[in-house]
Formats: structure tokens, C-alpha cells, sequence
């Protein structure tokens, strides 16, 4: 059984947006019969959706760039449009396919996928459509 771990020093802020990230990252770890690491969750960041428990950093470090690209494609999928995905980095890939999805972070202290609910927007919705 494949399982979502979490670094050390990793913390949680309940909150509805981080419930269904933590439920797709599950989700996750059953469809490519691996773990997956959370390595930042209301921790590390003060501003942004971190420290409200709406975003999450996942580690790529135990994939290939192939593999990365087809999480990041999965996630963006299963997130739908409430959410976003971005494969972030300190510094560009030399990977044409990563450079493709990358967003060059000088914050960003390794290449990890960023989680979040949609920005601007608040989750869940206060309209909702029928
Ligand atoms: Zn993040």
C-alpha cells in the first residue's frame, strides 16, 4: 500500500482546499503505486496559501523528468480548474520537457510541484452553479 508521507517539520492547517489536495495526492499515490512526500504544507511560507493549509509542495526528487511532467499533467487533470499546478524551481531545467511546465523561483530551495487552490479565488466557491 502506497501512502502520502510528510518531511519533518512538515505542519497542517485544516482548511476545505487542503482536504482535496491531500485526497488527489492520495489518489495519487494508489494510481502510480508510489508514496509521495509532502515537503511543505502550512509551514515555511508566510505568505500566500501555505499558511491557510490551501497549498501543498510535493518532492519530484524520486522521479525522472518524464515522470514529473506526467504527475504535473495528472494533477493539473484531477485538480480541475478550482486549483493549480506548478512545477517550480530555483533555476531553469535543462530539460525542455520540464522547462515547459517550470515556473523559475528564486525562493524555491529544490525543485518540488506547488499545489494550491486557484489564486484569487477562495475555496470552496460561495456560488455555487446547479
Ligand atoms: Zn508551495
Amino acid at each position: 500500500m502506497n501512502v502520502v508521507r510528510f518531511a519533518p517539520g512538515v505542519t497542517l492547517v485544516p482548511s476545505s482546499a487542503g482536504v482535496v489536495l491531500l485526497s488527489v495526492f492520495q489518489a495519487a499515490t494508489q494510481h502510480f503505486h508510489e508514496d509521495w512526500l509532502v515537503t511543505s504544507g502550512s509551514d515555511s511560507h508566510t505568505t500566500g496559501a501555505h499558511p491557510t493549509g490551501e497549498a501543498f509542495d510535493v518532492s519530484v526528487f524520486a522521479w525522472n523528468p518524464t515522470q514529473v511532467v506526467e504527475r504535473y499533467h495528472w494533477l493539473v487533470t484531477m485538480l480541475g480548474p478550482l486549483f493549480y499546478v506548478q512545477y517550480e524551481v530555483p533555476e531553469s531545467s535543462v530539460v525542455l520537457a520540464l522547462q515547459a511546465i517550470q515556473v523559475v523561483s528564486a525562493k524555491a530551495t529544490g525543485p518540488h510541484l506547488h499545489c494550491q487552490r486557484a489564486r484569487g479565488t477562495v475555496y470552496p466557491p460561495t456560488t455555487v452553479s446547479a
